[in-house]
């Protein structure tokens, strides 16, 4: 009982400091609940104060970023980077180009980001950034100005040894490639550590931009084989149509599976033959257009305005990766309804905390997103290896390397349920096992 009142002194703590930073909460309150038995077995993590300090990010920076539009116009927007815990590493998370972007939305994410690296088992700690910059509708040149504006204050908080950011939403390769160009150019310094997610020009990684994706399903597949299942010939619904969603849909094809919808903000396609990802990827890697575009190439298809409505397709497998907040209970109900199996987290929180309950007390399979996610920092801290040994390995060494963390993810977020008294709940074993490895490291090192 020890756990359960010191997890609910905590959480009524933050609660107050914390006031109306709903995603922030609702992180804690997910990652916190869960943690209840490792308190009742370690009564030293509570003499030191270990949640107390767990749940408050070491450092947070929020900045101006002024920059000029193309009509000459001056823009201002906000930016941000939250170091939440450096523990066992030097501070790693994406930045996050999006409208919605907040200071509850940077701190869920670091919190988050800090129990998915323990996972990877690599030495890296979390944080995460980003600005409510939106980079669609913007040409090449305004994204560029934006982001060198950005990183002329970033650039002062960040270094190889302290914190490394990579992509996100509305982040991907021409976004770092210009922050990183600007970073050199004012350090004078080839940091190429400094940044992941490079392009393979200057220090990038193979399979870094496949990494989430792959990454999700090689972990989902373990949790179906634990099982006695798999993906052939299952049907997958895929939310979002951006870097995570289409590299998902990629290997889910190539295990035999069929994905039959992707979505984007607006809505989603159904295509009852399977998506022809070829299609996808020229229309949102190239084209940066829209999701119903699709029919355009293929006018059998289905284009739904809104997004919400894709759990509505019957399918065995969901594989949420645009964003927070997708599934609510009222979603998880249709497809607890049309037989779903499995429910795996390719986003940062897209199911909510209702939701997930429903979930796991139906008995579908669910793999939360620090643990099924992970991939993509992994294969981030390989890139940082590989920069500070200036090799670079090949395309299969890298995606073994991947796979073999997914499974391992998986192997000890099973074991940690087990052990902690809830064996198959894989959301509490994740959020033990990440959580014990950054207590141990911050008890070692003192109260800092
Ligand atoms: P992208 O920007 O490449 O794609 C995001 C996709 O989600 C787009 O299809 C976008 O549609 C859609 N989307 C974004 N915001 C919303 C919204 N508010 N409502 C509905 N749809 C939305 O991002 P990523 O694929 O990189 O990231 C997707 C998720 O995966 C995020 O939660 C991210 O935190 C998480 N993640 C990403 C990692 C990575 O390596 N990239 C690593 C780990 C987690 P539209 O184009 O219309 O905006």
């Amino acid at each position: 009982m020890i756990g359960r009142k010191y997890v609910d002194e905590i959480i009524s703590k933050v609660e107050k400091r914390n006031f109306g930073e709903e995603e922030f909460l609702n992180a804690i309150k997910e990652v916190l609940n869960s943690l209840v038995p490792v308190f009742n077995k370690h009564p030293e993590y509570i003499e030191e104060g270990i949640l107390e300090r767990i749940v408050e990010p070491e450092r947070q920076i929020f900045f101006r970023v002024p920059w000029i539009d193309d009509n000459g116009k001056v823009q201002v927007n906000r930016g941000f980077r939250v170091q939440f815990n450096s523990a066992i590493g030097p501070y790693k998370g994406g930045l996050r180009f999006h409208p919605s972007v907040n200071q509850s939305i940077i701190k869920f994410l670091g919190f988050e980001q800090t129990f998915k690296n323990s996972l990877t088992g690599l030495p890296i700690g979390g944080g995460k950034g980003g600005s409510d910059f939106d980079p669609k509708g913007k040409s090449d040149r305004e994204v560029m100005r934006f982001c060198q504006s950005f990183m002329a204050e970033l650039y002062k908080h960040i270094g190889l040894d302290t914190d490394v950011p990579a992509g996100d939403i509305g982040v991907g390769a021409r976004e770092i490639g210009y922050m990183y160009g600007y970073y050199k150019k004012i350090k004078n310094a080839n940091d190429q550590g400094v940044l992941t997610g490079k392009g393979l020009a200057y220090g990038g990684s193979l399979v870094r931009k496949e990494a989430t994706g792959y990454g999700l399903v090689y972990f989902t597949e373990k949790m179906l084989s634990d099982n006695n299942l798999s993906f052939k010939d299952k049907t997958v619904v895929i939310s979002g149509s951006g870097n995570v969603a289409i590299y998902a849909c990629e290997k889910a094809n190539e295990l035999g599976a069929k994905v039959v919808a992707l979505s984007d903000s607006n809505g989603y396609i159904y295509d009852e033959n399977g998506i022809n990802l070829d299609i996808i990827k020229q229309i949102k890697e190239v084209n940066r257009g829209r999701i119903k575009e699709y029919l355009d190439y293929v006018p059998n298809a289905k284009y739904t305005e809104g997004f919400r409505g894709i759990w509505e397709i019957k399918c065995d497998i969901a594989l949420p990766c645009a964003t927070q907040g997708e599934i609510n209970k009222e979603a998880a109900e249709i497809l607890i309804k049309n037989g779903i199996k499995v429910v795996s987290e390719g986003a940062n929180m897209p199911t909510d905390l209702d939701a997930i309950e429903l979930l796991q007390k139906s008995g579908v399979m669910f793999g939360p997103a620090k643990a099924a996610n992970a991939g993509g920092v992994a294969c981030s801290a390989l890139e940082m290896s590989q920069n500070s040994s200036r090799l670079s390995w090949d395309f299969e060494e890298v995606d073994s390397k991947l796979k073999d963390i997914m499974v391992n993810i998986y192997i000890n977020s099973k074991n940690a349920a087990q052990e902690y008294g809830e064996p198959g709940n894989i959301l509490m074993g994740a959020n033990i096992a990440g959580f014990i490895k950054v207590a141990e490291a911050m008890m070692s090192q003192g109260i800092v």
